[in-house]
């Protein structure tokens, strides 16, 4: 007899991607910001009190909500907070979803979502991404799902939908499920989905401060609904989620957007100077809108093998042996400096069957 549920037995457990311990890594695995988060940020951690450890902290985050609240031009109440965006997503697929209301998205996407689902004993319904990576708006419409989620930027494809494409699925699926925009990466995309939360009653646009404004490490998500929606969602929230310095943290982060914009800029013009350079060794290179690329590797090399000699020079990245993945590699946008150590890294790589040979 077990202690546990019969579907958490069953389960697998997330993986995800490594954190190595050694400083001197080339990090580029997870899709973190390549800079630091703003001086605003190290500054208000530095002036937290006494005081405000040894109370409780607000329960809903409401400083922070209230500057989002401001830079995005909606109410207080549209806005919740969460540890991390995996929290939220928790808590969306929690609210949405049981045994009898499975939750859709398009496949390959984040790896989270299952798992999640697999939790509460809800079934999921997979749709695969056609070749050109456009929403399968109407196969998704057509699954009786009761929770869409659309990664926007997607990942692991770095691939982007046209708003409009969103906006047609919530209006079709309107009268019986939520429609959650995943904008992990939105960022380092051209276009977002926050007007669709006025548009429609079942869009919640899910955003993170871990990719845009460097804050991986803090923990730190929020979404944008109507109210009635985040009303709902606060009920399913742990009574003090989030922690003072975390609160304190990412408020000073919002507010100082100019600075987090500044990285974005960077990261986008790197992305596009990567991605020709990356063509040129062979490797067939989805357009991206997000902070990294998926590059499918040249014919004849291994995916693995790639990986693998990069571990070798400690330059880690992302390789999934699953199939259709097994032929690409997920690469995070670094700094110019690493992200020239990385090309020497997969020359020196791609070119070393020959000259290994030649000895
Ligand atoms: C990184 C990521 C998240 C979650 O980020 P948190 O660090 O938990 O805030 C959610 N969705 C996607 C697609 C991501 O890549």
């Amino acid at each position: 007899m077990s202690y546990f549920c019969d579907r958490i037995e069953k389960m697998a457990a997330y993986v995800p991607g490594e954190q190595p311990e050694a400083a001197d890594v080339i990090k580029i695995n997870t899709n973190e910001n390549p800079y630091p988060p703003s001086p605003a940020v190290m500054a208000a951690i530095r002036s937290i009190t006494e005081l405000q450890l040894r109370r409780y902290p607000n329960p809903t985050s409401k400083p922070f909500r209230c500057a989002a609240a401001k830079l995005f031009g909606v109410t207080p109440d549209m806005v919740i907070c969460s540890n991390g965006m995996d929290e939220l997503l928790r808590m969306v697929i929690q609210a949405c979803c049981d045994a009898t209301r499975p939750v859709a998205y398009a496949t390959p996407s984040y790896t989270l979502y299952s798992v999640l689902a697999e939790t509460i004993g809800a079934p999921t319904r997979s749709v695969p991404f056609p070749q050109e990576y456009s929403l399968p708006v109407e196969q998704l419409a057509a699954t009786d799902a009761r929770l869409f989620l659309v990664v926007n930027p997607n990942s692991p494809t770095g691939t982007f939908v046209p708003i409009d494409e969103v906006s047609r699925l919530a209006r079709m699926v309107e009268d019986r499920a939520i429609v959650g925009v995943d904008e992990a990466y939105v960022n380092f995309a051209g276009d977002n989905a926050m007007r669709l939360v006025r548009k429609h009653s079942n869009v919640i646009v899910l955003r993170t401060l871990s990719k845009g404004y460097s804050l991986a490490g803090l923990r730190f998500g929020f979404a944008v609904a109507s109210e009635p929606i985040i009303a709902m969602l606060n009920k399913v929230k742990d009574s003090y989620n989030l922690d003072a310095v975390a609160i304190a943290a990412a408020t000073a982060a919002i507010t100082d957007d100019a600075y987090a914009r500044d990285t974005w800029k960077k990261v986008i013009d790197e992305r596009e100077e990567l991605i020709p350079r990356l063509r040129q060794m062979g490797f067939a290179v989805l357009p991206s809108q997000s902070n990294f690329l998926l590059a499918t590797v040249p014919a004849g090399a291994s995916a693995e093998k790639i990986y693998l000699g990069l571990k070798e020079r400690d330059i880690l990245i992302r390789y999934w042996s699953t199939p259709g993945l097994n032929d690409k590699l997920r690469i995070t946008i670094g700094t110019p400096d690493q992200n020239a150590r990385l090309m020497d890294a997969i020359g020196q790589i791609l070119g070393g069957t020959s000259a290994q040979a030649s000895k």
